[in-house]
């Protein structure tokens, strides 16, 4: 990750509070993509991977969530405190909460290096909430990859799933281990399962998934922004893909 993106991360994660000392020129090439697929498809993964090609920030509600969650509990206000209860027991949190805590960030939606949203929208009342928020803002995106895969292979990849408690890079225990066991390559850090990821979360996140987030694939195809990519291979082979169909999208675009 390079310092550029550490630093607007660190806007991402601790809100309002944060400035990003570096923001980016205005890019008329800037990249705003939404990605989508079920809990475990390895979003994470490719946010990361097309952050480092396009430049776009990583934006991650989960993340965001996670980093609430390591505050002490007086740093916590009520409504986080009940979102943090949802999130544990794998649920979704209200749409109100989490539009509120992206409204909080907007600067980073307006952004002039544009975006990677991973986690959200993540229903339909917030895809519309964001598409109003985007027109206001005179702003367009620019596609919607979605990620997929079967259910028992999400199931595998969850279990082994690692995360680092430092920068968030993901590692998986078999798929995409680290250099060295329980120890981030990229920064040190300790990498940890997340509590989400035990098997009783995993079921209320699918679940969830299939109830409130899978009706996106069907708004964002009549809203002829869908790209779907198949999530099998490695995480290399899944990100040139993305990369070759969207860069031949904005071919498509830019040749109407
Ligand atoms: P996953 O790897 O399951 O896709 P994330 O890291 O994106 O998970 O999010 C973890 C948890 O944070 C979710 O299970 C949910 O409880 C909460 N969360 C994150 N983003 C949203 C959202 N947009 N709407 C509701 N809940 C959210």
């Amino acid at each position: 990750m390079s310092p550029q993106n550490e630093k607007d991360r660190v806007a991402w994660l601790r809100g309002p509070s944060a400035q990003c000392e570096a923001a980016p020129e205005n890019d008329s090439t800037a990249w705003r993509l939404v990605l989508l697929g079920a809990p475990g498809v390895g979003k994470g993964t490719q946010a990361d991977l097309l952050n480092q090609r396009l430049g776009a920030c990583h934006l991650s509600t989960g993340d965001v969530f996670r980093a609430a969650g390591s505050q002490s509990e007086c740093e916590q206000s009520p409504a986080m405190k009940e979102a943090l209860g949802h999130m544990r027991r794998g649920a979704l949190v209200p749409d109100a909460t989490v539009w509120e805590m992206v409204r909080e960030r907007i600067a980073c939606l307006r952004c002039g290096g544009g975006f990677i949203l991973d986690g959200f929208p993540r229903t339909l009342g917030q895809a519309e909430s964001l598409q109003q928020l985007m027109d206001s803002e005179g702003l367009a995106l620019t596609a919607v990859v979605n990620y997929e895969l079967p259910t028992s292979e999400i199931v595998t990849r969850l279990g082994g799933r690692r995360t680092c408690e430092k920068c968030k890079a993901v590692f998986h225990v078999t798929e995409r281990p680290p250099k060295i066991a329980g120890s981030c390559d990229r920064c040190d850090g300790k990498l940890f399962q997340r509590e989400d990821d035990r098997p009783e979360s995993i079921k209320v996140r699918l679940e969830a998934y299939e109830r409130s987030t899978a009706p996106l694939i069907d708004f964002y195809g009549k809203a002829g922004l869908l790209v779907r990519v198949a999530a099998t291979g490695s995480p290399d082979e899944i990100f040139e893909i993305t990369l070759t169909d969207l860069k031949s999208r904005r071919a498509r675009q830019l040749a109407n």
